[in-house]
């Protein structure tokens, strides 16, 4: 039967829960034990999808073809274990779901209140959908005391009293901050956010408290006294130099050990030697690439999550670091501006949606073909690419997307209908927008001989998707002529997955996000591959 992890935050935001919960995933993992991970998100939002990165960040696709938190990113590539659907929730969801069923009286006339309606379904996701797991870890998104969080709060309330404590544990993330003036690190605002969690009924077993300096012993134990937490429970958590040096950190802290303490498991040490062999790629490259992503949410680094990682594990994959240079798209529309691209050493063109700064994508796209830098375009990276194409070699002038108007040559266009297993998908322009795009794991089958077939080492792949556009197939013929090959199509042939320029030393657009399933244990094929091409690259300017 599965144990119950319930991870809460106080203080301030971005302490970062969602990398204590995936850290702590990956220690129980180390130590054998079967873990799932799940997040509870307060806002009222039906679902992420249709939220601005800029606010929140990267929406992470899951394989069913969810559109969850990026923390579910987190926990995958600390686990392995895929993210599903029934992984995340937000209060719209809880609500929406409660709302229909009072529609259809399946509350037979009963006054439909917070408690119990809303926490009972809150309560039936986080026991839902389970098999064999030995820990569930559950993070509360938001701050304690925020209004939106109490019915979360209150329904694992709930569940800590009727699972018990040898199934249940609450852990609290907090923060110690240092006071520069009086040269002191400060407790007071750990002891009044566990005083809130203690106003709900939610007594914690654990403390994670994030500091940049050394807690000493004595703070230590003045948490512990206050908080009325165990003095061992009290868990130092300092910035460390990279994500994967969280997990060794937290458990050289002890937070397995008590973790394990808590719920009576007498079980050897965690085997850790996979993150110290990363941390030592990480730690001792051996050169440096530098790649230029031309992108449009620039500016929130946050929006580019899974990709960032991504481009890490390729440069594990190479024992290299990757520099990345984040670079706003709008900038090459203006004259002149290209040569800023002269010293990079792969050019990345990322997903993205709408028209502003497309341009300035197609101009990247055209300086990578050009100056055979190698190239890697993820979703409408791949689509300005092709229209990229279509414009310069293909003769067709006025080539462009639907998404920003009606072009004379839609090279890319809405995708109306695509099929899932035996079920045709359909849309049309008057689609609600939230959830209306392709989402999700699609097969893709790769052509004999390409570049992609190489690097994958096999003839067809699943990948994740999130688009509402797609390459129009019927310019395949023309764009092949003119050296763009379609390497890899769905399985009926009807939709382009991925384009390549053969005569180039490595230029690929693929339809889908491979930055989604890339794990530092596990780098992405096509990660490990574009990042091999920037290091030749590298020799060569
Ligand atoms: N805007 C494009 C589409 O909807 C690309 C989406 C993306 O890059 N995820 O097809």
């Amino acid at each position: 039967m599965a144990r119950f992890i319930f991870i809460t935050g106080g203080v301030v935001s971005s302490l970062g829960k969602g990398l204590c919960s995936a850290a702590l995933g990956a220690l129980l993992q180390a130590r054998g034990f079967k873990v799932r991970l799940r997040k509870l998100d307060p806002y009222l939002n039906v679902d992420p999808g249709t939220m601005s990165p800029y606010q929140h960040g990267e929406v992470y696709v899951t394989d069913d073809g969810a559109e969850t938190d990026l923390d579910l990113g987190h926990y995958e590539r600390f686990t392995g274990v895929p993210a599903r659907k029934s992984d995340n929730v937000t209060t719209g969801q809880i609500y929406s779901n409660v709302l229909a069923r009072e529609r259809r009286g399946e509350y037979l006339g009963a006054t439909v209140q917070v408690i119990p309606h809303v926490t009972d379904a809150i309560k039936a996701f986080v026991l839902g959908d389970l098999a064999d797991e030995d820990f569930v870890i559950c993070e509360i998104g938001g701050t304690v005391g925020d209004i939106e969080g109490l019915p979360f709060l209150e329904a694992i309330r709930q569940l800590g009293n009727e699972l018990g404590r040898d199934r249940s544990l609450f852990l609290h993330c907090t923060l110690i901050p240092y006071i520069a003036a009086a040269g002191e690190l400060k407790t007071k605002p750990t002891q009044h956010s566990v005083k809130e969690l203690q106003s709900v009924g939610i007594k914690p077993d654990i403390l994670v408290c994030r500091s940049e300096r050394e807690i000493p012993k004595e703070e230590r134990r003045k948490i512990g006294l206050f908080c009325n937490v165990r003095e061992e429970a009290v868990i130092p958590a300092l910035d460390v130099r990279s994500i994967y040096a969280v997990p060794r950190a937290y458990h050289e802290e002890g937070l397995d050990d008590e973790v394990c303490r808590h719920f009576g498991l007498e079980v050897g040490q965690p085997g850790l030697e996979n993150w110290d062999r990363i941390m030592g790629r990480v730690d001792e490259p051996d050169g440096e690439v530098n790649i230029g992503v031309i992108g449009k949410y620039v500016s929130l680094l946050d929006a580019y999550k899974s990709l960032a990682e991504s481009l890490t594990h390729g440069g594990i994959a190479n024992n290299v670091k990757v520099k990345v240079s984040w670079l706003d798209s709008e900038i090459f529309e203006q004259e002149g501006t290209i040569q800023q691209l002269e010293g990079v050493h792969g050019i990345l063109v990322p997903g993205g949606f709408g028209e502003r700064g497309a341009e300035g994508k197609i101009a990247a796209a055209r300086f990578a073909r050009e100056h055979q830098v190698p190239y890697f375009g993820i979703c409408f990276g791949m689509q300005m690419a092709v229209i990229e194409a279509a414009r310069n070699l293909a003769a067709l002038p006025h080539a462009g997307s639907t998404e920003f108007g009606s072009p004379a040559d839609p090279v890319v266009g809405l995708m109306t209908e695509w099929s899932r297993g035996n079920q045709v998908e359909r849309r049309n322009s008057q689609s609600d927008l939230g959830g209306t795009m392709r989402l999700g794991a699609y097969p893709c089958v790769l052509s004999a001989g390409s570049r992609v077939r190489e690097i994958y080492q096999s003839d067809s792949i699943t990948e994740r998707h999130r688009h509402r556009y797609e390459v129009n197939i019927n310019y395949k013929e023309r764009l092949e002529q003119a050296g763009m090959l379609f390497s890899g199509l769905s399985p009926d042939g009807e939709l382009p997955e991925i384009v390549e320029l053969p005569s180039h030393p490595w230029f690929v657009g693929v339809q889908f996000h491979p930055e989604l399933k890339s794990r530092p244990f596990d780098p992405h094929p096509l990660f490990t591959s574009f990042v091999a091409a920037a290091v030749e690259q590298s020799r060569l300017v």
